[in-house]
C-alpha cells in the first residue's frame, strides 16, 4: 500500500492507495508517532508526504506551529522500516501535479495565493529545487514596507501585500469588516482602493519577475484568494500585453488550476522519480 499524506496547515489529510482521504487536525497529530501507528495496521510499502513547510533532501527544516526542526524523516523511515519515504514542500508537489496535467510546457510556473503566496516551478518535469530547495519561496521577497511583520522577520515581503492574510491585516488597519476576500467588494469601501491597488501592483511585480526570470511557457495559479477573484486572470493577461518581447515570443498560456488533489497527488508523483 501507499501512503500518501498532505500535511497542511491546519488539516492533516492521507489517504492510503485509492481509498477515501481521511481529513486530521495537524496540531492533534504527532507525525512519527503517526507513521509508526500506520505501519502497524496496514501492509505499506511506500510513503510519500506533501508538506507545508520547508524540507530538504527528505529533512524537515522548519514546520507551520509545531516544533519540527531538522527532522531526518526520510532516514528514520528507512533505517526502522526498510520502505521509501519521499516529501517535499506541498506547493512543490501541487507544481509537479500540475506539470503532469500540462505535460507538453517546457517550464510551468505554480504560483499560490491562499492564505500565503508562494510558488514553484517544473522544468522538464523536474522541480526546481535551487541550491537549499528554497526555490519558489516568491512571497519573502521584499516590495514595500508595510506595518506589519513577516513570519521570516521583515515587514516588506510580497506576501503581506499579495495573500489572504494580507488582506485580512490591510482590512483590520484600516478598520474593515470584510468575510470574504472579494477584491471588487473591497475596493468599493474607503481605503479599499489603497488596498486593492497595492495588492494588483505586487501580482503584477511578482509576474514580470517569473516571467522575465524563467520565461515560463504557463502560469497556473491557485488557492482561495485567486479562486474567489477569477478576474484576477484577465488582469494578469493584460499585465502580459505590456511585457517585454512580447512580440517575438509565443504568450504563456495564463490560468486558474482546477486541480482539486494537487499536492497528495504530487507527492504521488515524487514517489514515481524516486523509483526511476
Ligand atoms: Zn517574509
Amino acid at each position: 500500500m501507499i501512503l500518501a499524506i498532505d500535511y497542511g496547515g491546519s488539516n492533516f489529510r492521507y489517504q492510503l492507495d485509492t481509498h477515501p482521504i481521511v481529513i486530521l487536525e495537524t496540531q492533534s497529530v504527532d507525525l512519527m508517532l503517526f507513521l509508526e501507528e500506520m505501519m502497524v495496521q496496514y501492509p505499506i510499502e511506500s510513503i510519500a508526504i506533501s508538506f507545508a513547510g520547508q524540507v530538504r533532501n527528505g529533512v524537515i527544516l522548519s514546520a507551520p506551529h509545531i516544533a519540527l526542526h531538522n527532522v531526518e524523516i526520510q532516514k528514520v523511515i528507512k533505517e526502522r522500516y526498510a520502505i521509501p519515504l519521499v516529501i517535499d514542500n506541498d506547493l512543490k508537489c501541487a507544481a509537479l501535479y500540475e506539470a503532469s496535467l500540462n505535460p507538453h510546457a517546457n517550464t510551468l510556473a505554480v504560483l499560490y495565493i491562499g492564505t500565503g503566496f508562494g510558488g514553484a516551478l517544473v522544468h522538464q518535469g523536474k522541480i526546481i529545487g535551487g541550491a537549499n530547495n528554497f526555490a519558489g519561496e516568491i512571497g519573502h521577497t521584499p516590495f514595500r514596507a508595510t506595518p506589519f511583520g513577516c513570519g521570516c522577520g521583515r515587514n516588506d515581503c510580497l506576501e503581506l501585500s499579495l495573500s489572504g492574510k494580507a488582506l485580512a491585516l490591510w482590512s483590520h488597519h484600516y478598520g474593515l469588516d470584510l468575510e470574504e476576500f472579494r477584491l471588487e467588494d473591497i475596493k468599493s469601501k474607503p481605503k479599499g482602493d489603497t488596498i486593492h491597488q497595492n495588492f494588483l501592483d505586487a501580482l503584477a511585480h511578482s509576474f514580470f519577475t517569473v516571467l522575465n526570470l524563467f520565461d515560463p511557457d504557463g502560469f497556473i495559479y491557485s488557492g482561495s484568494v485567486m479562486q474567489n477573484n477569477p478576474h484576477l486572470i484577465d488582469f494578469l493577461q493584460e499585465c502580459y500585453t505590456q511585457s517585454a518581447f512580447k512580440t517575438v515570443r509565443k504568450a504563456p498560456k495564463i490560468e486558474l488550476s482546477i486541480s482539486k488533489e494537487g499536492c497528495l497527488e504530487g507527492a504521488k508523483l515524487l514517489l514515481n522519480q524516486e523509483k526511476k
